[in-house]
């Protein structure tokens, strides 16, 4: 359902909307909100709402620190989980300065600018992503422990599998605020659940992945447990991944349809791109020092191949054909602000058709299992934060892509975080307590 200003505006007063939430995300992928009651709505449509953006990490200093947020009308959705009388609904914002130029930090205003440049070159890229995530018991203060909510494995059911109500919770609320879900499970690790929804536009599914992150933490909370997107939360059991499904149509027909076997070039060229831009990104797709304890284990990629159907690579052309046909980026975790994300593989991914970008061989080893002679042909995802932020501060992608000042303000805030990680006693504990991304 896509809603209008007056739309809006209709729907707020027949359902007795009484607050509304103006949704932006900072930096780092965090939501951030400024609530409203109805009746400044018309204001906010009109002229923007003011906050202070130097207290929003990443974003302005105090001497120039007034931003303004301008809902979007079609991002509306209700807050299922708050109260039925006074409900509240919530909105996404663009942002903008008080000139009403936009904030070019703003990661929605530049994947806007990501899908413009797909729109000129003739593609509609959509995206479909695939977010896994742990439950942790809650102390008896309320505060997350260590100790998953289940021992249960891959695919398994209740009752050794603890997820089944919070997970149909989960569907219910995100069909309420217009997510589909598709399909859900219990994944490898105790404790690790995948929920996963429809493909959408760029834009509409990066929206989703936060609504989906808000809805999945807040039923954890309603149900007495913690829910941790941290990429690789317990060192033996399988990493969190969030798994990037991208695909291009032209003319209304997806390009990755392959026809005979062999996929379009402009499907290869995209591809291309990617793999060979992914290391310089990297530190915005796995942005924690826990990121990089996932790779190369359970699953996880380590080396910049691809292949069809061989989980062990970082690009995997699933086998299905149709609508779905699509390439799955593995390497990304639940940790990365997917704006920004989508915004650089889109980029990465034109470039890659721009350029006419030939498709290295589909590599086709399981990597786990594969000599150190073999090995040694393929390059590698950075070993560590500190590389991958070497990486993106070189990256003449990154560069064009995100402005000056917000790659300065992302390097500077992580390269703090790092070494705070490299002082505790227990940097696990650290990012563990602190995941609320
Ligand atoms: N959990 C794995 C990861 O860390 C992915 C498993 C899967 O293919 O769903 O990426
Ligand atoms: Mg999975
Ligand atoms: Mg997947």
């Amino acid at each position: 359902m896509r809603y209008t200003e007056n739309e809006v505006m209709e729907f707020v007063r027949e359902n007795e909307v009484k607050f509304i939430r103006l949704a932006f995300c900072d930096l780092f992928g965090a939501q951030k909100n400024i609530s409203i009651t109805a009746e400044e709505l018309p204001r906010a449509f009109a002229g923007g709402i003011s906050f202070d953006a130097s207290a929003i990490e990443g974003f302005l200093n105090v001497d120039r620190s007034d931003l303004f947020l301008f809902p979007e009308p079609d991002t509306l959705a209700v807050l299922p989980w708050r109260p039925g009388r006074g409900r509240a609904a919530r909105l996404f914002c663009e942002i903008r300065h008080p000139d009403g130029s936009p904030f070019e930090g703003d990661g929605r205003y530049l994947l806007k600018k990501a899908c413009a440049r797909a729109r000129e070159m003739g593609y509609l890229c959509q995206i479909g992503p695939e977010c896994e995530f742990y439950l942790f018991e809650l102390d008896e203060k309320g505060n997350p422990t260590t100790l998953p909510i289940d021992t249960a494995g891959y695919l398994d059911v209740a009752p050794a599998d603890r997820g089944e109500n919070i997970r149909r919770d989960i569907c219910l609320t995100l069909e309420e605020m217009g997510i589909v879900p598709e399909s859900f499970h219990h994944e490898q690790g105790p404790g690790q659940n995948e929920i996963d929804f429809r493909y959408s536009d760029a834009l509409t599914a990066a929206d989703q992945v936060v609504t989906f992150k808000g809805a999945v933490r807040t039923m954890a909370a309603q149900n007495g447990m913690f829910a941790s997107f941290l990429p690789k939360p317990m060192l033996d059991c399988a990493g969190s991944g969030f798994h990037i499904n991208m695909s291009l149509s032209k003319d209304g027909r997806n390009i990755f349809q392959n026809g005979g076997g062999r996929h379009c070039p402009e499907a290869e060229g995209f591809l291309a791109g990617i793999l060979a831009r992914v290391r310089e990104i990297t530190a915005i797709l796995n942005p924690l020092t826990n990121s990089y304890r996932r790779f190369g284990a359970f699953e996880a990629p380590r080396y910049i191949t691809w292949s069809h159907s061989n989980r062990s690579q970082l690009i995997r052309i699933p086998a299905v054909t149709g609508e779905y046909a699509r390439l799955e980026l593995r390497s990304p975790d639940p940790a990365c602000n997917p704006y920004f994300a989508f915004a650089l593989l889109i980029h990465a991914g034109l470039d890659g058709v721009g350029q006419g970008l030939a498709l290295p061989a589909a590599c086709e080893h399981d990597l786990y299992r594969a000599g150190e002679t073999l090995l040694a042909a393929y390059e590698r995802l950075p070993a560590d934060l500190g590389e991958a932020l070497d990486l993106l501060e070189q990256s003449e992608l990154a560069r064009r892509v995100l402005p000056a000042d917000t790659i300065a303000k992302f390097l500077s805030a992580k390269r703090r975080a790092q070494a705070a990680n490299l002082r505790a006693e227990d940097p696990f504990g650290l990012e563990h307590r602190t995941d609320f991304l």
